[in-house]
């Protein structure tokens, strides 16, 4: 009568729902202004207007074709505008057939593993790490390996990487720009980690006489969250790349739920991924991407992102926060920041900052201790009027 697994994930909603609820709560009882929420990574910025016009101009089209099904895979052009910009801005030869339209990169990622991954095998995944990919995971029945990264810059440890291989890994999740550290993977980092995987592909092949890759799922829905990095083309590094992306962070359209799933076809074994991908958003129920949007990715494909206002945040609180004693990982992009508690209990650390009515997330929900994620995707006043809190509690701790 009830699947004790689904209860579970449904029961006890992530850390970080909990955390924004709280805040939720809080707000009403002390007022707006006196909690600050760093919880969630809701874009602050808003859509920009291009958005609003493309919608407007669909709103003209007969109604069957506004709101009718599309084909499963996607509109055909919106496919075609996907692949046309990432073949201008990577220079690569992509077309419709490498596209898929997901409901978001939750969805996407999803997919993906559920394409590549059997029940009984594993995936690999960078700790600290999205605690959605958990739950993707097990429910595609694989197992999580989590494989710390770089505990300095937190880069891809390629070494920790090759000693967690087994034969039974089917896939490796990486984020870059990541959530949570704010990291951007650097060029030389994602051709060491490539390197890793195909020595072990060309070590299965040699023993099991076929080829068997393991498959890298890059999900990349801060991709233009940037503050001068450059985020490498992780197919042109490493050929059984997955990417997985969305216009949650980009455009500012969390709620709307699109994104895409682009399996390159440049073999037999491509495109049989690519139908698994297929079969996948089949299964989950996923029946096509939300149409309207659909068309709004064909007319704002090539919007640039506004990072404007996530880089003053960023730069106002670190410079304050190191002034208090505070340390961070300086972020290349996203809008995280991953902050050392001032004490090894994470969660206790959290627990003393709701006096100050700070609500950062504990690391222990992104698979390690010691540390917590603030979302500066916040309005500046938030950033602002917390400065002094943040002060407070440094020197609780006698920074
Ligand atoms: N992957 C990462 C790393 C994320 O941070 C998020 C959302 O915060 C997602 C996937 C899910 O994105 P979407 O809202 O597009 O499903």
């Amino acid at each position: 009568m009830l699947n004790e697994t689904m209860y579970g994930y449904g029961a006890e909603s992530s850390k970080i729902r909990e955390i924004f609820s709280y805040a939720n709560e809080r707000k009403a009882l002390i007022g707006e202004d006196k909690v600050f929420d760093f919880s969630l990574g809701n874009p602050s910025v808003p859509a920009p207007p291009a958005v609003r016009a493309s919608i407007e101009r669909s709103l003209a089209l007969p109604p069957e074709q506004l709101h009718g099904y599309t084909p499963a895979p996607g509109l055909p052009e919106a496919r075609q505008a996907v692949a046309d910009s990432l073949n201008r801005r990577f220079g690569c030869a992509y077309s419709a057939a490498d596209v898929f339209m997901t409901v978001g990169a939750a969805a996407s990622v999803s997919c993906a593993l559920h394409a590549v991954v059997s029940p009984g095998e594993e995936v690999v995944v960078i700790a600290p790490y999205f605690p959605e990919y958990r739950v993707w995971i097990e429910t595609a029945g694989a197992s999580v390996v989590e494989v710390l990264a770089d505990q300095e810059t937190f880069q891809i440890d390629p070494a920790a990487v090759e000693a967690a291989l087994t034969e039974k890994t089917a896939a490796v999740i990486i984020d870059s720009p990541n959530n949570p550290t704010g990291a951007v993977y650097t060029r030389s980092n994602l051709e060491a980690l490539a390197a890793v995987l195909e020595r072990e592909n060309a070590r299965r092949e040699e023993a099991l006489g076929h080829a068997q890759p393991i498959v890298l799922i890059s999900d990349e829905p801060y991709r233009e969250i940037t503050y001068g990095a450059e985020v490498p083309w992780v197919p042109a590094l490493y050929e059984h790349t997955v990417v997985c992306y969305s216009y949650s962070k980009s455009l500012s359209l969390p709620g709307e739920r699109v994104g895409w799933v682009l399996v390159p076809q440049v073999s037999e074994g491509a495109r049989r991924v690519m139908a698994a991908v297929a079969g996948a958003a089949r299964a989950l129920g996923f029946v096509c991407a939300p149409a309207l949007f659909q068309r709004v990715v064909v007319d704002c494909v090539d919007e640039p992102s506004d990072v404007a206002a996530y880089a003053r945040n960023r730069d106002v609180l670190t410079q304050a926060l190191a002034s208090y004693g505070y340390t961070y990982v300086e972020p290349d992009g996203a809008f995280y920041l991953w902050v050392r508690a001032l004490e090894d209990d994470a969660e206790a650390f959290c627990e003393r900052a709701r006096a100050y009515e700070l609500l950062p997330v504990p690391s222990d929900s992104f698979g390690v201790r010691g540390w917590v994620r603030i979302g500066y995707c916040v309005a500046y006043e938030v950033i602002e009027r917390s400065l002094p809190a943040w002060k407070k509690l440094a020197r609780d701790y006698g920074a």
